[in-house]
């Protein structure tokens, strides 16, 4: 009998109807001889209502007890799940992260996981019960083990490093689309599902913002090699496969586009021109685990420099009050912020060996009027920062600049 991992979104798991429906489908499973481990994350929007709260009582609550919060959130639909299944004449438990063996790094809020030790999940399994994992959470190392999350759409990375350590040969993520498209076709129509791509590919995507999967996720699933099928919980469809079988000659094209609306820009005026100076602003800003996102450092005139950088909208209060203090110990002369900017994101392998992708990305655009504030490339992306009202128009013109619209 095989282990099959799923995990289930919280608008796929909304309320009590949409609950049985998932159950429906986890019995399907089981029934053809299947051993279920599931992952569920939140029911709808209850992670957001929980921060909300949370700043309706202080301005500034504590990581910690964040993290307690939002946890509870996963723990909620993990017991529901289980109730609907016993409806159903079916043996289950839920088990919180830390039950189900996962253990993670200190950090509140943006936890990494350190280890799995699925001894509960393997023992309830052998006792015939289908496990349902509270998605999300984890428990610290330390004898304290307090309750940490894994950062927005951490659910995602709970399912692949369970099946990762379940030895489990696939995962299968379901949510509200019916897979990896080209472009979120709530801007663009035209969009089309993928029914491949390749974990690199998919890791640029994510991590330059499209929402579909947890970045850390696939890059869990790239490095102990385990598909990921990303699939409707509402149809019987099949989905965009996520691995790493994907032909690189197969795909001449751009593979997808994406977009990020949460991009804060900080510049660093007049900073000395000398060695230590980039260590000297970006260390702090580690240690307050800000992730610093694109940074550009000007050519030096007379010494000085300007360094400019973008966080996300979120992090961008720290990011100040982190550089306020820095700036004075280096003798910059000045801080200005923007946050009202955007990115897109061109990707694909093909990229890699065929030039010409950035001039025509540059050209489109131009010929759309939309200025570019900053750039940066990996070998497989090119994402340009433009102003946030204009980051839809841009979805749109590179869609159909790179004909996007039509298959392979
Ligand atoms: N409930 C969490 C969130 O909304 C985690 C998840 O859904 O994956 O970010
Ligand atoms: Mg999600």
């Amino acid at each position: 009998m095989g282990i099959i991992v799923q995990k289930y979104g919280g608008s796929s798991l909304a309320d009590a109807g949409k609950i049985k429906n998932v159950a429906r489908r986890i019995v399907a499973r089981k029934e053809q001889g299947n051993e279920m481990v599931v992952v569920v994350s939140a029911m709808g929007k209850t992670t957001d209502q929980l921060i909300d709260l949370a700043h309706e009582l202080s301005d500034a609550p504590e990581d910690r007890e964040m993290d307690v919060l939002m946890s509870t959130g996963e723990t909620v639909s993990s017991t529901l799940m289980v109730m609907a299944l016993h409806a159903m004449g079916h043996d289950a438990i839920s088990l919180s992260g830390g039950q189900a063996g996962i253990r993670t790094d200190k950090v509140h809020r943006k936890a990494r996981i350190l280890s799995i030790k699925p001894k509960r999940v393997h023992a309830e399994l052998d006792r015939g019960r289908v496990v349902i994992v509270a998605g999300f959470q984890g428990l610290t190392q330390d004898a304290d083990a307090d309750i940490t999350t894994l950062g927005r759409g951490g659910s995602d990375t709970t399912a692949v490093a369970l099946a990762a350590a379940l030895g489990g040969e696939t995962c299968e993520i379901y949510t509200d689309v019916e897979g990896v498209y080209t472009a979120d076709p709530r801007i663009v129509p035209e969009a089309r599902k993928l029914d491949e791509i390749s974990y690199d590919e998919m890791l640029e995507l994510a991590s330059v913002g499209a929402k579909v999967m947890h970045s850390r996720a696939v890059e869990v699933g790239g490095v102990y090699n385990i598909p990921i099928l990303v699939a409707s919980s509402f149809k019987e469809a099949s989905g965009t496969l996520i691995h790493g079988g994907v032909s690189v000659e197969q795909f001449k094209k751009v593979r997808g586009i994406a977009h990020d609306l949460d991009v804060a820009k900080v510049t660093v005026r007049h900073v000395p021109d000398q060695p230590g100076i980039a260590a000297a602003i970006f260390e702090p800003l580690t240690e307050a685990h800000v992730s610093v996102d694109t940074i550009v450092q000007n050519a030096s005139e007379e010494k000085l420099t300007d360094l400019t950088f973008t966080v996300s909208r979120t992090d961008l209060r720290k990011a100040l009050s982190v550089i306020e203090k820095t700036a004075k110990e280096i003798g910059a002369r000045q801080i200005v912020s923007d946050e009202k900017l955007g990115k897109v994101s061109i990707v694909g392998t093909g990229m890699q060996s065929a030039p010409g992708y950035a001039s025509r990305m540059f050209r489109t655009l131009s010929d759309a009027g939309i200025n570019i504030d900053m750039i940066s490339t990996s070998e497989i992306r090119i994402t340009c920062i433009v102003e946030e009202d204009r980051v839809r128009d841009a979805v749109k013109a590179l869609h159909k600049a790179f004909a996007l619209d039509t298959p392979e």
